[in-house]
């Protein structure tokens, strides 16, 4: 039998499937050509469907080694219920080492709900609203602080009007087993698969897995462990599927005042590191000016007491770049507040 390439996934037949979503994409060397991105759909009877999807920003990896190495392992006998994985989810940005795409410049996570005449990356995201999103119970979308910024090994989640929601995915957050558990206010979640999918009743995650667009042994085994610590906690695999994880610290960034934003354009030379716990006015990094070499490098403190979790990977900075994120534990005194009335 000849098989047509790329070949289309049937969501619904049992087995494994391996496939291409196709996203039409003429340009000057291919006229007719498309961008196919890897698609795997694992699925044995009746269960919850868990999307797993990295490389929404390109230049994120541990994402995309982990669903690569969880797609060549997982068979269908392990499953009860269905699995789609897509480990590069913005394949073009992948390849070129990028956070947007080198097509049209797209920031795929800032382009839901997608348009289906739009640019290549707008497509992508239309196809993920309308054909991967509705199908699944639950999303884990992989992230990690790409190019510029590094974070302490985390897995995020939202903090979610509705309780029931909230304390699910709460409990499936912990269940990932990372460090450190980011309960988030989202500060601009225009556009983003995290709200289209929250929009439609998903349990949704992500992750900020580590960062500066590199891999190390323990950031790839955190993410491998906690995407099969979630398909054994949804129940799709007989669990404890990896050895337990240590438990989560569970944080949030309260608001704005948990960022420190450069407010110099040099080099920035962080004076703590990742997982330091700082105070309010401490000194956490100077940004010195190559061209005045004599002059006070320019301090930047603390604006809060607590943990940073995440720091520019980057020692070149300008004015308004994140320098770190603090976060305190959660629930803080204000959400405990809230609780109790
Ligand atoms: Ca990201």
């Amino acid at each position: 039998m000849v098989t047509a390439f790329p070949a289309p996934i049937d969501f619904e037949a049992d087995g494994k499937q391996f496939g291409h979503i196709t996203i039409p994409h003429s340009r000057h060397d291919s006229a007719w050509g498309s961008i196919l991105i890897p698609i795997l759909c694992v699925k044995n009877g009746t269960g919850p469907t868990v999307l797993l999807t990295g490389g929404n920003h390109g230049d994120e990896y541990e994402g995309p080694v982990a669903l690569m190495k969880l797609a060549r392992t997982l068979e269908p006998g392990r499953v009860q219920g269905r699995v789609i994985v897509v480990p590069a989810l913005n394949v073009p940005a992948v390849l070129a080492n990028r956070r947007t795409s080198p097509i049209d410049g797209g920031n795929l996570n800032r382009l839901f709900p997608g348009d289906p005449r739009g640019s290549p990356t707008q497509r992508i995201a239309h196809y993920v609203q309308t054909e991967l999103l509705p199908r699944a119970d639950v999303v884990v979308d992989l992230h990690s602080g790409g190019s510029s910024l590094d974070f302490v090994p985390t897995v995020v989640m939202h903090a979610l009007p509705n309780p029931d929601m909230h304390a699910r995915t709460l409990a499936a957050l912990q269940a990932f087993g990372a460090p450190i558990g980011l309960v988030l206010e989202e500060l601009d979640a225009q556009g983003m698969m995290d709200s289209a999918a929250e929009d439609m009743g998903k349990l949704f995650l992500s992750t900020e897995l580590g960062g500066g667009a590199t891999l190390t042994p323990e950031r790839v085994a955190i993410a491998e462990r906690g995407v099969a610590n979630l398909l054994a906690h949804f129940g799709l695999v007989e669990g404890p599927a990896a050895e337990p994880a240590p438990a989560t610290r569970v944080m949030c960034v309260p608001d704005t005042s948990w960022y420190v934003l450069s407010r110099a354009d040099g080099i920035f030379e962080p004076l703590v590191d990742l997982g330091a716990a700082v105070t309010v006015g401490q000194v956490l990094a100077q940004v010195h000016d190559p061209a005045d070499p004599l002059g006070d490098p320019a301090p930047h403190h603390a604006g809060q007491s607590g943990t940073v979790v995440a720091k520019r990977a980057m020692a070149r900075c300008t004015l308004g770049d994140s320098l770190f994120v603090l976060a305190e534990n959660y629930p803080n005194a204000r959400e405990s507040a809230a609780d109790a009335d």
